[in-house]
């Protein structure tokens, strides 16, 4: 279990501050699909950045089962972050001078693991394996980062985006397989996105404004990416 508490996040904006994170609380399950949805600039990004220990808080806790990751010094937090997560952007990050397979295999190489095959398979990458990123469409490259970021077997993956560039095609199909892949391997997922239809499919919806959590909706039986 995932456990944040009062986490508080200022930036200095001329010369008062800015409250990205105005003391957030909350709680997520493992194997959760959760969707943090909130118009810009209310502090989504900066709230899966803390989580996932890329950026420190002021003040707070973000608490994974009893290790507690803020206050980390930058190498305990590289560890951390190799061994527990992954993450996918909206813009890809792939090595523009390496091909798909080399892209991909980074994420496996981090943590051991061999068999990247079934990801490049269920990913719809097969055949593509020797391109470099220049040479793919935008959906192509976004689903090698997915690969690259599977390809880790995170026990947590946190999304910022992941579809705000692909149509809705693509996205969907992008959406089923993640879905396939948590039930199948059971990590959890966190996704902030604008796009609501993808909180149909979530386990729990956490509404942000201005910095502060003003709703969360557990969902008993989500759907499926229809
Ligand atoms: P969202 O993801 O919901 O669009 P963000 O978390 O990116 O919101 O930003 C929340 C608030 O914090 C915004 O007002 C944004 O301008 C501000 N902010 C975020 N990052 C920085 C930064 N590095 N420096 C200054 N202000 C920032
Ligand atoms: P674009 O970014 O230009 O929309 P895409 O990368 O979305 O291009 O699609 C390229 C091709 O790959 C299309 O023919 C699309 O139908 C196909 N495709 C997209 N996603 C998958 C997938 N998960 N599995 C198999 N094929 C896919």
């Amino acid at each position: 279990m995932l456990r944040v508490e009062n986490l508080v996040k200022s930036y200095q904006n001329g010369r008062e501050l800015l409250y990205a994170l105005d003391s957030v609380s909350l709680s997520i399950d493992d194997g959760e699909f959760v969707v943090i949805l909130g118009p810009s600039g209310s502090g989504k990004s900066t709230l899966l950045n803390v989580i996932s220990g890329l950026e420190q808080p002021d003040s707070g806790s973000v608490i994974y089962d009893d290790y507690e990751i803020c206050g980390l010094n930058q190498k305990e937090l590289t560890l951390f972050r190799r061994d527990k997560t992954a993450f996918i952007f909206q813009a890809y990050y792939l090595l523009p001078f390496l091909n798909v397979e080399s892209n991909i295999k980074m994420g496996a190489d981090l943590k051991g693991n061999k068999n990247i095959t079934e990801i490049i398979d269920g990913l719809g990458l097969r055949g593509l394996e020797k391109r470099l990123p220049y040479e793919l469409s935008g959906g192509q490259q976004q689903r090698v980062s997915i690969a690259r970021a599977l390809a880790k077997k995170p026990d947590f993956l946190f999304c910022d985006e992941p579809t705000g560039a692909l149509d809705e095609e693509t996205s969907k199909q992008i959406l089923t397989y993640l879905k396939q892949l948590q039930k199948q391997l059971k990590f959890t997922i966190i996704m902030v996105t604008h796009n609501v239809s993808i909180a149909q499919i979530a386990t729990k919806v956490i509404k942000m404004t201005s910095g502060r959590i003003i709703e969360v909706t557990s969902n008993a039986d989500p759907r499926d990416v229809s």
